[in-house]
C-alpha cells in the first residue's frame, strides 16, 4: 500500500519532487494524469500524480487535484502532498490557494503548512518572503514570468489573496529551534484558527524538522524540498523500511537516443557539449515547416547511426531562429508543429529499438510521452537535481526515460545520463 499520496501542478514538477523521495528512501511511481476508474495502482511507497494544473482555470484545477485525491485516498495512500513550484508560481486567482482550501475541504482538514524553499536551488523563505539566491522573488525575473508574474515577494500575503482562510507564520526565529518548537508553533495557529502557516526555511536541516514536525499533518504543500523530510516519519512509524533499492530500475537494453526541443540556454550549451561526442543531427523547422517530412529526415539518418553511440535529434535552435519561425506560423502553431516532429521521431525510434531516451524541454517530454501512449513512471536516481532516469511501466515495451525540464542540468548533462544509468539499474 502506499503511504505518501501526492498531487503536482505540472509534469517536470512531479519528477522533480518523485524524485526527493526516492533519493529519502521510498520507491516512487509518477501516474500521468489522474488514474483511470477501475486501473490499478501500482506497488510503491509514494505516488506522485502528474497534472497540468498550474496555469488551467481555477475551477478546472480543483476539479482535477480533487479527483486525483481521491484516486490516492482509494489507493490506501494515508498523508498527502500538494507540489508547486519553489517559486510559488500563481496568481491572485490560484491556483494555490484554491486547490488548498479544495484539498483540505475533502480531507476534512482545517489546516495546512505551506513552504516552497529548496535550499539546493537557492528558494528560500525568511520572514514569510520568498528569495531567489540573493534576491527577493519580485526581483529575481519572476516578476516578468508570461503567465504568473510574481510581484510580491511576501507569501503570507500572496496566499492571503488567494483563499478565504487566514494565513500566519512560523518565522525563522521558531524553525531554528527545531521540530518541537515548529509543532508547537503550528498547533498554535491552527487554533488560532489560521488556515495555512508559511513556514521559513534557510536551509535542509529546517526542511528535515518542518517535515518531522508535519508528521500527522493530513495535507502538507509547498516544494519538492518540504518533502524530503517525510520519508524519515513512515520509518520512524514503522511503516517504511529502509529501502536502499529505492531507486532500482529493471534493464532495458536496447539503442540510446536524445530527443531535444527546449531552446532553453542551458540545453543549447548541453547539445553542443554532446555534438562533440555523440552523433547528431539538427533539424530546420524553419527550411522544412512540415513535421512529417521532419520525422522522415531523422528517421532515415537515425536508421544509419543507431548502435553502440546515443544519437541525438535536436529541433532546438537560437532565440532569433525560433523567433523566425513563430513569425512564420504563429508562436501556438510553431511549438506544436516541433512538438508533433519530436513526438513522431521518438515513437518511430521506439519501434526501431530505441530503449533509453533523454527528452529535454517540458513541453516537449509532455508531447513525447503522450505519443508513447506512457501513464506512468517509475521512478530511479537523479542524474542532475531534479532529473532522474525513469522507466515507463504499462503495455509499452521496456523503455528508460529521462525528462529534462529546459533549464536543469549541467553542461554535460546528456553525456552524464548515459554515464550515470548504471547506478539506477539493478546489479
Ligand atoms: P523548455 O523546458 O526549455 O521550456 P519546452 O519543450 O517546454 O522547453 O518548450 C520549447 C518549445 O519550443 C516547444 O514547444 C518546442 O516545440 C519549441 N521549439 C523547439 N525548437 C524550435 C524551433 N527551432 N523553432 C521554434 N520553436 C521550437
Amino acid at each position: 500500500m502506499p503511504l505518501l499520496g501526492c498531487i503536482a501542478d505540472d509534469f517536470t514538477g512531479a519528477t522533480d519532487l518523485a524524485a526527493m523521495l526516492v533519493g529519502n528512501g521510498m520507491r516512487t511511481v509518477q501516474l500521468i494524469g489522474v488514474p483511470r476508474g477501475p486501473e490499478a495502482l501500482p506497488e510503491a511507497d509514494a505516488l506522485v500524480v502528474a497534472l497540468k494544473s498550474r496555469t488551467a482555470p481555477v475551477a478546472e484545477a480543483v476539479a482535477d487535484s480533487l479527483a486525483a485525491l481521491e484516486a490516492l485516498r482509494r489507493g490506501g495512500c494515508r498523508q498527502f502532498f500538494f507540489k508547486y513550484c519553489s517559486t510559488f508560481d500563481s496568481t491572485d486567482q490560484g491556483n494555490i490557494g484554491p486547490v488548498a482550501d479544495a484539498l483540505l475541504a475533502a480531507l476534512d482538514a482545517g489546516f495546512a503548512l505551506a513552504c516552497p524553499a529548496f535550499p539546493a536551488n537557492g528558494r528560500s523563505v525568511y520572514q514569510g518572503h520568498l528569495f531567489v539566491g540573493s534576491d527577493l522573488l519580485n526581483e529575481s525575473g519572476m516578476e516578468n514570468h508570461p503567465l504568473t508574474p510574481m510581484r510580491d515577494a511576501n507569501l503570507v500575503r500572496v496566499l492571503s489573496r488567494q483563499t478565504e482562510g487566514a494565513v500566519g507564520l512560523v518565522p525563522y526565529a521558531v524553525v531554528e529551534r527545531g521540530e518541537t518548537a515548529i509543532r508547537q508553533a503550528l498547533t498554535a495557529l491552527q487554533e488560532q484558527g489560521r488556515r495555512y502557516a508559511i513556514v521559513d526555511a534557510l536551509n535542509e536541516r529546517h526542511l528535515f524538522a518542518i517535515g518531522a514536525a508535519s508528521a500527522r499533518h493530513p495535507l502538507i504543500t509547498g516544494g519538492s524540498g518540504v518533502a524530503m523530510g517525510l520519508p524519515e516519519n513512515f520509518r520512524r512509524a514503522g511503516l517504511l523500511a529502509a529501502r536502499p533499492d529505492a531507486a532500482f530500475l529493471a534493464d532495458a537494453p536496447g539503442f540510446a537516443a536524445v530527443i531535444a526541443g527546449s531552446c532553453s540556454r542551458a540545453t543549447l550549451g548541453q547539445i553542443a557539449r554532446a555534438r562533440e561526442t555523440f552523433p547528431t543531427l539538427e533539424l530546420d523547422p524553419l527550411a522544412r515547416p512540415d513535421a512529417r517530412a521532419l520525422a522522415r529526415q531523422a528517421l532515415a539518418w537515425a536508421e544509419e547511426r543507431l548502435g553502440a553511440t546515443p544519437v541525438v535529434i535536436a529541433a532546438s535552435a537560437p532565440p532569433e531562429r525560433v523567433r523566425a519561425l513563430q513569425e512564420k506560423l504563429g508562436r501556438a502553431e510553431a511549438g506544436a508543429l516541433v512538438e508533433a516532429a519530436l513526438a513522431e521521431i521518438s515513437a518511430a525510434l521506439v519501434a526501431r529499438g530505441v530503449r533509453r531516451l533523454v527528452v529535454a524541454g517540458g513541453e516537449t517530454a509532455g508531447a513525447v510521452v503522450a505519443g508513447l501512449g506512457v501513464r506512468r513512471l517509475r521512478i530511479g536516481a537523479a542524474i542532475d537535481p531534479g532529473v532522474p532516469w525513469t522507466r515507463a511501466e504499462g503495455s509499452g515495451p521496456p523503455l528508460l526515460l529521462a525528462l529534462k525540464s529546459g533549464n536543469f542540468g549541467a553542461p554535460d548533462f546528456f553525456l552524464k545520463a548515459f554515464d550515470q544509468l548504471g547506478a539506477s539499474l539493478a546489479a
